[in-house]
């Protein structure tokens, strides 16, 4: 019997561009641009890039008057390229301004992502929140509420902390902290359905940069909302920290059934693709079980038994080749991003993980005869055996998937 997580959380799905979140849809990946936003060119490219990849939504910023001009001629370049992902606006201090002198760009965006700690202070706060939910309302938008740890309304945090202080039993500061984000979230929320913006058109979110805080602060405004909840772990890092948190912080959350929508937020290193917090992001819900986006390659770690490089280099050019096949294979061969492949280095776990895959292989160990038993479907089918191995077991997956995964003709997918 497989395990599986718990069910997922009850919530109010919410209509975004062609897509829907939330509800009984599939959790969704979402990315965020980091180009200059009025650099349409690159904007373009970016938002190209992180659909391919498999980001669902895409998030720019809108921080000034020239991003506001330029997201309606990104829409049309993406639209004329045939990329219809969904654009989010990501509005801080002067968002309201800026979505009231920019109509195009409040008409182009599927979605805004307002930070009720930036919307402005004092008595402007609740007007300039009103200004941007009326403009949602006018044009059928939904908004993401998303309270921001760094950004967390210090008005809101000051009376929460007066009031406990006053209490007979404080809570601890951390505590009232948390609770704050909730009620920074769930308060706006209500406030925004006050001002006329349908329940099924909020989407709310509470990051925090440190993990137990963001599990703990998540599962608070779970219980207290049935608004589509997006998901990420803020300033997650750079590299393997960064992947590290990010897992560890949302495949919680995701096992309890908490999360619509994730983003992994990581810091890329100068010259690594924007994309990598899309395949991360694919990769938790996949290794979680909760969605298939590419074929896996099950892969051992090597040991002693593996002293030449053969192994590893068929590991990493198998997983590399599976997902530069996607955007044609998602087309052509519907249900072959279930696949299970797997690249073992020696005899000991090979043939045992190579029968457990779809399509598996078993790389001589250091010491053994120099032949590569190869699995299908639980079956030896033959021995691959001389120079040529990688390319050999490659024409392999690449029939396998031809004869497994057809065409769709009946609307029947075949089970992987
Ligand atoms: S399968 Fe073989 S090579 Fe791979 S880790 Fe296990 S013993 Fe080492």
């Amino acid at each position: 019997m497989t395990a599986s997580p718990m069910q997922r959380r009850p919530s109010v799905p919410v209509r975004v561009g062609q897509l829907s979140v939330g509800g009984d849809e599939p959790i969704r990946v979402q990315s965020m641009t980091n180009t200059d936003t009025s650099d349409i060119a690159s904007t373009v490219t970016q938002c190209v890039a992180l659909a391919q990849a498999g980001s669902e939504l895409v998030r720019l910023t809108v921080n000034n008057r020239s991003a506001a001009a330029a997201v309606p001629r990104i829409r049309e370049r993406l639209d004329a390229e045939g990329i219809g992902v969904p654009l989010i606006g990501d509005f801080h201090f002067n968002g309201h301004r800026l979505l009231s002198d920019f109509p195009a760009c409040a008409e182009a965006l599927a979605k805004y992502r307002i930070n009720p700690g930036n919307v402005g202070r004092g008595e402007k706060r609740d007007s300039q929140f009103a200004t941007m939910i009326e403009i949602a309302c006018r044009y059928d938008r939904p908004v993401r509420i998303g309270v921001n740890w760094g950004s967390l309304d210090q008005e809101l945090a000051a009376r929460m902390m007066d009031a406990n202080a006053r209490s007979a039993v404080p809570e601890d500061a951390e505590t009232v902290m948390r609770e704050a984000m909730v009620e920074s979230a769930v308060g706006s929320a209500l406030r925004a359905e006050e001002l006329g913006l349908p329940r099924d058109h909020i989407i709310l979110s509470c990051k925090m940069s440190g993990v137990q805080e963001l599990i703990a602060v998540y599962r608070m405004l779970a219980a207290r909302s049935d608004h589509a909840l997006h998901l990420g772990l803020t300033e997650a890092g750079m590299g393997s920290k960064g992947i590290v948190a990010s897992t560890a912080a949302l495949s919680v959350l995701l096992q309890e059934g908490i999360g619509d929508t994730i983003r992994v937020s990581l810091t890329p290193a100068p010259g690594e693709p924007r994309t990598r917090e899309v395949v991360v992001a694919q990769e938790i819900l996949q290794t979680m079980g909760l969605r298939s986006f590419a074929p896996m390659v099950t892969a051992c770690p090597g040991c002693g038994r593996t002293t030449s490089t053969v192994f590893q280099e068929l590991a990493e050019d198998i997983q590399g080749y599976l997902r530069e096949q996607m955007p044609v294979w998602r087309e052509t061969h519907p249900g072959v991003e279930t696949m299970q492949v797997a690249v073992m280095g020696c005899i000991v776990n090979g043939p045992g993980e190579s029968k457990q895959a779809n399509i598996g292989i078993s790389l001589p160990g250091t010491g053994e005869q120099p032949s590569a038993p190869v699995y299908i479907d639980g079956q030896k089918v033959t021995t691959l055996k001389g120079a040529g191995i990688a390319e050999r077991f490659k024409e392999m997956v690449d029939d396998y998937v031809a004869d497994r995964y057809p065409a769709e003709v009946s609307g029947l997918r075949p089970e992987a």
